[in-house]
Protein backbone atom coordinates (compact mmCIF):
# COMPACT_ATOMS: atom_id res chain seq x y z
CA UNK A 1 0.00 0.00 0.00
CA UNK A 2 1.29 3.21 -0.97
CA UNK A 3 1.17 6.53 0.86
CA UNK A 4 -1.49 8.95 -0.43
CA UNK A 5 0.13 12.86 -0.37
CA UNK A 6 -1.39 16.11 -0.50
CA UNK A 7 1.14 18.41 -1.57
CA UNK A 8 0.29 22.14 -0.46
CA UNK A 9 1.99 24.30 -2.23
CA UNK A 10 3.49 22.11 -5.23
CA UNK A 11 4.88 24.19 -7.47
CA UNK A 12 7.11 25.96 -4.91
CA UNK A 13 10.23 25.53 -4.29
CA UNK A 14 9.33 22.88 -1.22
CA UNK A 15 6.47 21.55 -3.32
CA UNK A 16 9.42 21.02 -6.29
CA UNK A 17 11.90 19.17 -3.79
CA UNK A 18 8.78 17.21 -2.41
CA UNK A 19 8.02 15.66 -6.11
CA UNK A 20 11.57 15.22 -6.63
CA UNK A 21 11.20 12.43 -3.88
CA UNK A 22 8.04 11.33 -4.55
CA UNK A 23 9.06 10.49 -8.14
CA UNK A 24 11.97 8.50 -6.70
CA UNK A 25 10.31 5.66 -4.41
CA UNK A 26 6.82 5.46 -6.05
CA UNK A 27 6.40 2.17 -4.78
CA UNK A 28 6.24 4.34 -1.35
CA UNK A 29 4.10 7.01 -2.29
CA UNK A 30 1.19 8.21 -4.99
CA UNK A 31 0.25 12.08 -4.89
CA UNK A 32 -3.83 12.70 -4.29
CA UNK A 33 -3.76 16.17 -4.45
CA UNK A 34 -1.22 19.13 -5.72
CA UNK A 35 -1.68 22.52 -5.09
CA UNK A 36 -0.66 26.13 -6.66
CA UNK A 37 -1.77 29.85 -6.39
CA UNK A 38 0.21 30.58 -9.86
CA UNK A 39 2.26 28.84 -12.73
CA UNK A 40 -0.59 26.99 -13.72
CA UNK A 41 1.22 25.32 -16.56
CA UNK A 42 3.77 24.04 -14.31
CA UNK A 43 0.95 22.63 -12.39
CA UNK A 44 -0.39 20.85 -15.51
CA UNK A 45 2.77 19.27 -15.70
CA UNK A 46 3.37 18.00 -12.37
CA UNK A 47 -0.50 16.13 -13.26
CA UNK A 48 1.07 15.03 -16.32
CA UNK A 49 3.77 13.02 -14.21
CA UNK A 50 1.76 12.38 -11.31
CA UNK A 51 -1.41 11.75 -11.46
CA UNK A 52 -3.22 13.28 -9.02
CA UNK A 53 -6.88 12.81 -8.27
CA UNK A 54 -7.64 16.66 -7.41
CA UNK A 55 -6.34 19.79 -8.18
CA UNK A 56 -6.43 23.27 -6.08
CA UNK A 57 -6.18 26.56 -7.72
CA UNK A 58 -7.63 30.11 -7.38
CA UNK A 59 -11.15 30.94 -8.72
CA UNK A 60 -9.41 32.99 -11.78
CA UNK A 61 -7.17 29.99 -12.73
CA UNK A 62 -9.74 27.71 -13.33
CA UNK A 63 -10.07 28.22 -17.02
CA UNK A 64 -6.27 28.29 -17.98
CA UNK A 65 -5.85 24.98 -15.87
CA UNK A 66 -8.79 23.45 -17.83
CA UNK A 67 -7.71 24.38 -20.83
CA UNK A 68 -3.57 22.47 -20.05
CA UNK A 69 -5.63 19.76 -18.45
CA UNK A 70 -7.68 19.02 -21.65
CA UNK A 71 -4.38 19.11 -23.77
CA UNK A 72 -2.90 16.39 -21.56
CA UNK A 73 -6.10 14.27 -21.91
CA UNK A 74 -6.44 14.92 -18.21
CA UNK A 75 -9.46 16.26 -18.09
CA UNK A 76 -10.74 13.72 -15.50
CA UNK A 77 -8.78 15.39 -12.39
CA UNK A 78 -10.93 16.98 -10.09
CA UNK A 79 -10.62 21.07 -9.95
CA UNK A 80 -11.29 22.83 -6.29
CA UNK A 81 -10.67 26.06 -5.66
CA UNK A 82 -9.78 29.19 -3.00
CA UNK A 83 -9.35 27.90 0.34
CA UNK A 84 -12.06 26.07 0.64
CA UNK A 85 -10.53 23.71 -1.73
CA UNK A 86 -7.23 24.19 0.11
CA UNK A 87 -8.82 22.78 3.45
CA UNK A 88 -11.06 19.76 1.60
CA UNK A 89 -7.97 18.13 0.26
CA UNK A 90 -5.45 19.22 3.29
CA UNK A 91 -8.50 17.18 5.54
CA UNK A 92 -9.06 14.12 2.89
CA UNK A 93 -10.08 10.75 4.89
CA UNK A 94 -8.13 9.51 1.65
CA UNK A 95 -4.54 11.56 2.53
CA UNK A 96 -2.35 10.47 4.55
CA UNK A 97 0.80 12.81 4.52
CA UNK A 98 0.28 16.62 3.90
CA UNK A 99 3.55 19.01 2.83
CA UNK A 100 2.18 22.05 4.30
CA UNK A 101 4.38 24.37 1.59
CA UNK A 102 2.09 27.42 1.18
CA UNK A 103 4.27 30.25 2.10
CA UNK A 104 2.58 32.40 4.45
CA UNK A 105 -0.30 32.71 6.47
CA UNK A 106 -2.52 31.89 3.40
CA UNK A 107 -0.74 28.17 4.41
CA UNK A 108 -2.66 28.36 8.37
CA UNK A 109 -6.28 27.23 7.70
CA UNK A 110 -5.59 24.12 5.23
CA UNK A 111 -2.12 23.35 7.59
CA UNK A 112 -4.84 23.38 10.79
CA UNK A 113 -6.84 21.07 8.84
CA UNK A 114 -4.34 18.48 7.83
CA UNK A 115 -3.61 18.62 12.07
CA UNK A 116 -7.14 18.19 12.88
CA UNK A 117 -7.41 15.51 10.61
CA UNK A 118 -4.53 13.55 12.38
CA UNK A 119 -2.67 12.92 9.32
CA UNK A 120 1.44 13.15 9.33
CA UNK A 121 2.16 16.73 8.58
CA UNK A 122 5.33 17.25 7.41
CA UNK A 123 5.59 21.46 8.29
CA UNK A 124 7.33 23.74 5.98
CA UNK A 125 4.97 26.49 6.09
CA UNK A 126 6.70 28.15 9.59
CA UNK A 127 4.49 31.48 9.36
CA UNK A 128 1.12 28.78 10.06
CA UNK A 129 2.87 27.55 13.42
CA UNK A 130 4.40 31.38 14.03
CA UNK A 131 1.07 32.45 14.39
CA UNK A 132 -1.11 29.80 15.71
CA UNK A 133 1.17 28.18 18.19
CA UNK A 134 0.11 26.55 20.80
CA UNK A 135 -3.34 26.04 19.44
CA UNK A 136 -1.24 23.97 16.70
CA UNK A 137 0.59 22.29 19.07
CA UNK A 138 -2.90 21.12 21.53
CA UNK A 139 -4.44 20.44 17.90
CA UNK A 140 -1.87 18.13 16.99
CA UNK A 141 -1.92 16.02 20.09
CA UNK A 142 -5.98 16.45 20.70
CA UNK A 143 -5.97 14.58 16.69
CA UNK A 144 -3.22 12.54 17.44
CA UNK A 145 -1.25 14.44 14.19
CA UNK A 146 2.27 13.60 13.49
CA UNK A 147 3.77 17.08 13.26
CA UNK A 148 7.12 16.70 11.81
CA UNK A 149 9.66 19.73 11.09
CA UNK A 150 10.96 20.15 7.63
CA UNK A 151 12.75 23.75 8.02
CA UNK A 152 16.31 22.10 7.59
CA UNK A 153 17.12 23.36 11.33
CA UNK A 154 14.34 22.16 12.89
CA UNK A 155 14.39 18.67 11.29
CA UNK A 156 18.11 18.92 12.54
CA UNK A 157 16.66 19.79 16.13
CA UNK A 158 14.52 17.52 15.97
CA UNK A 159 17.28 13.87 14.54
CA UNK A 160 19.03 15.43 17.47
CA UNK A 161 16.57 14.87 20.33
CA UNK A 162 15.91 11.84 22.18
CA UNK A 163 13.30 9.50 20.28
CA UNK A 164 10.86 10.50 23.25
CA UNK A 165 11.26 14.04 23.63
CA UNK A 166 8.33 15.32 22.09
CA UNK A 167 6.08 13.10 24.20
CA UNK A 168 6.84 14.93 27.22
CA UNK A 169 5.43 17.47 28.92
CA UNK A 170 7.90 20.15 29.34
CA UNK A 171 6.07 24.06 29.63
CA UNK A 172 8.88 26.20 28.39
CA UNK A 173 11.73 23.49 30.38
CA UNK A 174 13.80 21.19 28.24
CA UNK A 175 13.86 18.09 29.66
CA UNK A 176 15.89 14.46 29.01
CA UNK A 177 19.26 16.31 29.85
CA UNK A 178 18.70 18.63 27.13
CA UNK A 179 20.48 22.07 28.10
CA UNK A 180 20.54 24.48 25.08
CA UNK A 181 19.22 24.46 21.35
CA UNK A 182 21.94 25.98 18.95
CA UNK A 183 19.83 27.13 15.94
CA UNK A 184 22.14 27.40 12.87
CA UNK A 185 22.19 30.78 10.44
CA UNK A 186 23.79 30.78 7.21
CA UNK A 187 23.56 35.05 7.94
CA UNK A 188 22.68 35.54 4.21
CA UNK A 189 23.67 37.20 1.42
CA UNK A 190 24.91 40.66 3.29
CA UNK A 191 26.22 38.58 5.99
CA UNK A 192 29.14 41.26 5.97
CA UNK A 193 27.91 44.45 4.60
CA UNK A 194 27.64 47.43 6.56
CA UNK A 195 24.91 49.15 7.55
CA UNK A 196 25.52 52.07 4.71
CA UNK A 197 25.63 49.10 2.42
CA UNK A 198 22.59 47.32 3.48
CA UNK A 199 20.32 50.29 2.71
CA UNK A 200 20.68 50.18 -1.02
CA UNK A 201 20.84 46.78 -1.26
CA UNK A 202 17.79 45.35 -4.52
CA UNK A 203 15.26 42.83 -4.20
CA UNK A 204 17.71 40.79 -6.87
CA UNK A 205 20.83 40.63 -4.50
CA UNK A 206 18.69 39.80 -1.57
CA UNK A 207 16.96 36.66 -3.21
CA UNK A 208 20.37 35.65 -4.46
CA UNK A 209 20.94 33.29 -1.44
CA UNK A 210 24.68 31.68 -1.26
CA UNK A 211 23.73 28.12 0.28
CA UNK A 212 19.93 27.80 -0.26
CA UNK A 213 17.65 28.01 -4.01
CA UNK A 214 14.52 29.02 -2.20
CA UNK A 215 11.20 30.93 -3.05
CA UNK A 216 11.42 35.04 -3.14
CA UNK A 217 9.49 35.32 0.66
CA UNK A 218 12.01 33.08 2.63
CA UNK A 219 14.87 34.67 0.70
CA UNK A 220 14.40 37.99 1.48
CA UNK A 221 13.63 36.85 5.33
CA UNK A 222 17.37 35.17 5.10
CA UNK A 223 18.69 38.22 4.18
CA UNK A 224 17.10 40.10 7.00
CA UNK A 225 17.89 37.54 9.36
CA UNK A 226 13.54 36.96 10.03
CA UNK A 227 13.83 34.04 9.04
CA UNK A 228 16.24 33.21 12.02
CA UNK A 229 13.10 34.84 14.19
CA UNK A 230 10.41 33.04 12.83
CA UNK A 231 12.86 29.48 13.01
CA UNK A 232 13.56 30.70 16.44
CA UNK A 233 9.47 30.88 17.83
CA UNK A 234 8.63 27.89 15.33
CA UNK A 235 11.63 26.21 17.57
CA UNK A 236 10.05 26.79 20.65
CA UNK A 237 6.84 25.48 19.72
CA UNK A 238 7.76 22.94 18.43
CA UNK A 239 9.99 21.52 20.85
CA UNK A 240 7.97 23.18 23.91
CA UNK A 241 10.67 25.47 25.12
CA UNK A 242 11.69 29.00 26.34
CA UNK A 243 13.67 31.38 23.93
CA UNK A 244 16.25 31.91 26.26
CA UNK A 245 17.01 28.16 25.50
CA UNK A 246 17.61 28.86 22.13
CA UNK A 247 20.93 30.08 21.01
CA UNK A 248 21.17 31.56 17.16
CA UNK A 249 24.54 30.94 15.86
CA UNK A 250 25.88 32.43 12.62
CA UNK A 251 27.37 29.61 10.54
CA UNK A 252 27.78 30.74 7.26
CA UNK A 253 28.43 27.35 5.03
CA UNK A 254 25.20 25.68 6.29
CA UNK A 255 26.53 22.25 6.70
CA UNK A 256 25.49 22.19 10.48
CA UNK A 257 21.87 21.92 10.37
CA UNK A 258 21.69 23.20 14.26
CA UNK A 259 22.56 21.38 17.61
CA UNK A 260 21.41 20.05 20.45
CA UNK A 261 23.17 20.57 23.78
CA UNK A 262 23.18 18.58 26.63
CA UNK A 263 23.91 18.38 30.69
CA UNK A 264 26.68 16.05 30.70
CA UNK A 265 28.83 18.31 28.00
CA UNK A 266 27.55 16.36 25.07
CA UNK A 267 26.48 18.91 21.97
CA UNK A 268 25.12 16.88 19.18
CA UNK A 269 24.72 18.39 15.38
CA UNK A 270 23.45 16.96 12.72
CA UNK A 271 25.53 18.09 9.12
CA UNK A 272 24.64 17.41 5.31
CA UNK A 273 25.26 19.42 2.19
CA UNK A 274 22.43 22.54 1.97
CA UNK A 275 19.63 20.63 -0.01
CA UNK A 276 15.94 20.53 1.53
CA UNK A 277 15.91 16.77 0.14
CA UNK A 278 17.07 15.71 3.50
CA UNK A 279 14.63 17.01 5.48
CA UNK A 280 11.70 16.77 3.60
CA UNK A 281 12.87 12.67 3.12
CA UNK A 282 13.53 12.48 6.63
CA UNK A 283 10.04 13.52 7.69
CA UNK A 284 8.29 11.92 5.02
CA UNK A 285 10.03 8.55 6.01
CA UNK A 286 10.34 9.15 9.72
CA UNK A 287 11.31 7.12 11.62
CA UNK A 288 12.75 4.84 8.12
CA UNK A 289 14.71 6.32 6.24
CA UNK A 290 14.89 6.54 2.70
CA UNK A 291 17.34 7.78 -0.29
CA UNK A 292 17.56 10.85 -2.10
CA UNK A 293 20.23 12.23 -4.83
CA UNK A 294 21.49 14.18 -2.00
CA UNK A 295 25.41 13.50 -2.19
CA UNK A 296 27.01 12.61 1.06
CA UNK A 297 29.15 15.07 2.27
CA UNK A 298 32.83 15.55 1.71
CA UNK A 299 34.14 16.90 4.48
CA UNK A 300 37.51 17.31 2.55
CA UNK A 301 36.17 19.17 0.70
CA UNK A 302 34.28 21.90 3.08
CA UNK A 303 37.09 21.75 5.28
CA UNK A 304 36.15 24.77 7.20
CA UNK A 305 33.52 25.71 9.51
CA UNK A 306 33.41 28.92 11.01
CA UNK A 307 30.89 30.18 13.99
CA UNK A 308 29.81 33.57 14.85
CA UNK A 309 27.34 35.79 17.22
CA UNK A 310 24.68 37.30 15.11
CA UNK A 311 24.55 41.35 14.74
CA UNK A 312 21.44 42.70 15.77
CA UNK A 313 22.29 46.01 15.37
CA UNK A 314 22.97 45.19 11.45
CA UNK A 315 19.81 42.35 11.60
CA UNK A 316 17.30 44.02 13.80
CA UNK A 317 14.65 41.38 12.68
CA UNK A 318 16.08 38.70 14.66
CA UNK A 319 15.75 40.58 17.62
CA UNK A 320 12.12 41.51 17.19
CA UNK A 321 11.60 38.07 16.73
CA UNK A 322 12.58 36.86 20.09
CA UNK A 323 10.87 39.99 21.74
CA UNK A 324 7.53 38.98 20.24
CA UNK A 325 8.49 35.42 21.48
CA UNK A 326 8.81 36.73 24.78
CA UNK A 327 5.79 38.99 24.55
CA UNK A 328 3.67 35.98 23.35
CA UNK A 329 0.00 36.27 22.79
CA UNK A 330 -0.65 37.51 19.62
CA UNK A 331 2.49 39.54 19.07
CA UNK A 332 4.19 36.40 16.99
CA UNK A 333 0.84 36.98 14.61
CA UNK A 334 1.56 40.89 14.39
CA UNK A 335 5.28 40.43 13.46
CA UNK A 336 4.71 37.69 10.79
CA UNK A 337 1.97 39.81 9.36
CA UNK A 338 3.98 43.07 9.26
CA UNK A 339 7.03 40.97 8.31
CA UNK A 340 4.72 39.82 4.95
CA UNK A 341 3.45 42.98 3.72
CA UNK A 342 6.83 44.83 4.45
CA UNK A 343 8.70 42.07 2.46
CA UNK A 344 6.19 42.18 -0.76
CA UNK A 345 6.82 46.02 -0.28
CA UNK A 346 10.43 45.47 -0.74
CA UNK A 347 9.75 42.70 -3.23
CA UNK A 348 8.31 45.70 -5.14
CA UNK A 349 10.77 48.51 -4.97
CA UNK A 350 8.46 50.65 -2.96
CA UNK A 351 10.62 50.63 0.71
CA UNK A 352 14.25 50.21 1.05
CA UNK A 353 15.84 46.79 2.69
CA UNK A 354 16.75 48.34 6.17
CA UNK A 355 12.55 49.66 6.25
CA UNK A 356 11.62 45.67 6.39
CA UNK A 357 12.58 45.67 10.09
CA UNK A 358 10.98 49.00 10.39
CA UNK A 359 7.67 48.64 9.85
CA UNK A 360 7.97 45.30 11.61
CA UNK A 361 9.13 46.93 14.54
CA UNK A 362 6.68 50.20 14.41
CA UNK A 363 3.64 47.42 13.74
CA UNK A 364 4.62 45.29 16.93
CA UNK A 365 3.83 49.23 19.04
CA UNK A 366 1.12 50.11 17.30
CA UNK A 367 -1.06 46.89 17.23
CA UNK A 368 -2.74 45.62 20.48
CA UNK A 369 -1.04 42.33 21.83
CA UNK A 370 -3.57 40.30 23.22
CA UNK A 371 -4.40 36.40 23.96
CA UNK A 372 -4.43 33.99 20.91
CA UNK A 373 -7.02 31.90 22.47
CA UNK A 374 -8.65 31.70 19.04
CA UNK A 375 -7.54 30.98 15.11
CA UNK A 376 -10.74 34.28 14.20
CA UNK A 377 -8.26 36.41 17.22
CA UNK A 378 -5.44 35.73 15.52
CA UNK A 379 -6.68 36.23 12.00
CA UNK A 380 -8.59 39.41 12.83
CA UNK A 381 -5.50 40.52 14.43
CA UNK A 382 -3.41 39.05 11.18
CA UNK A 383 -5.79 41.42 9.57
CA UNK A 384 -5.22 44.36 11.82
CA UNK A 385 -1.20 44.26 11.41
CA UNK A 386 -1.29 44.31 7.88
CA UNK A 387 -3.57 47.37 8.00
CA UNK A 388 -0.91 48.84 10.02
CA UNK A 389 2.12 47.77 8.26
CA UNK A 390 0.16 49.16 4.82
CA UNK A 391 -0.28 52.29 6.54
CA UNK A 392 3.38 52.71 8.08
CA UNK A 393 4.53 51.79 4.43
CA UNK A 394 2.62 54.74 2.90
CA UNK A 395 3.91 56.89 5.38
CA UNK A 396 7.42 55.71 4.28
CA UNK A 397 7.21 56.19 1.03
CA UNK A 398 5.40 59.90 0.24
P1 LIG B 1 7.68 29.34 -2.89
O1 LIG B 1 7.32 30.77 -3.03
O2 LIG B 1 8.73 28.76 -3.76
O3 LIG B 1 6.35 28.44 -3.05
C1 LIG B 1 5.17 28.74 -2.40
C2 LIG B 1 4.04 27.82 -2.86
O4 LIG B 1 2.83 28.27 -2.23
C3 LIG B 1 3.77 27.87 -4.35
O5 LIG B 1 3.31 26.62 -4.81
C4 LIG B 1 2.66 28.92 -4.48
O6 LIG B 1 1.84 28.74 -5.64
C5 LIG B 1 1.86 28.65 -3.22
N1 LIG B 1 1.21 29.86 -2.72
C6 LIG B 1 1.74 31.10 -2.61
N2 LIG B 1 0.83 31.97 -2.13
C7 LIG B 1 -0.30 31.26 -1.92
C8 LIG B 1 -1.61 31.61 -1.46
N3 LIG B 1 -1.92 32.87 -1.11
N4 LIG B 1 -2.54 30.62 -1.38
C9 LIG B 1 -2.24 29.36 -1.74
N5 LIG B 1 -1.03 28.98 -2.21
C10 LIG B 1 -0.07 29.91 -2.29
O7 LIG B 1 8.07 29.13 -1.35
P2 LIG B 1 9.04 28.02 -0.71
O8 LIG B 1 10.43 28.52 -0.71
O9 LIG B 1 8.75 26.68 -1.31
O10 LIG B 1 8.55 28.07 0.80
C11 LIG B 1 7.34 27.47 1.23
C12 LIG B 1 7.29 27.47 2.75
O11 LIG B 1 8.34 26.64 3.23
C13 LIG B 1 7.53 28.84 3.38
O12 LIG B 1 6.75 28.96 4.52
C14 LIG B 1 8.99 28.81 3.75
O13 LIG B 1 9.29 29.63 4.87
C15 LIG B 1 9.18 27.35 4.10
N6 LIG B 1 10.55 26.87 3.94
C16 LIG B 1 11.14 26.90 2.72
C17 LIG B 1 12.47 26.47 2.56
C18 LIG B 1 13.14 26.46 1.20
O14 LIG B 1 14.27 26.00 1.10
N7 LIG B 1 12.52 26.93 0.15
C19 LIG B 1 13.17 26.00 3.69
C20 LIG B 1 12.53 25.98 4.91
C21 LIG B 1 11.22 26.41 5.03
MG1 LIG C 1 15.37 27.01 7.84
Amino acid sequence: MTQSVCILGATGSIGQSTLKILEQHPEKYSVFAVTAQSRIQELSEICKQFRPRVVVVPENKVQELQQYLAKLQLDHIEILTGEDGLVSVAEHPEVDVVMAAIVGAAGLLPTLAAVKSGKRVLLANKEALVMSGDLMIQAAKDHQALLLPVDSEHNAIFQCLPQNYLQIERNGQPKLGVEKVLLTASGGPFLNHTLEQLENVTPAQAVKHPNWSMGQKISVDSATLMNKGLELIEACHLFSISEHFVTVVVHPQSIIHSMVQYVDGSTLAQMGNPDMCTPIAHALAWPERIQTHVPALDLFDVATLNFTQPDTTRFPALKLARQAMRAGGLAPSILNAANEVAVAAFLEQKIGFLHIAQVVEHTLNHVHNGVADSIDTILETDKLARQAASSRIHQLVS
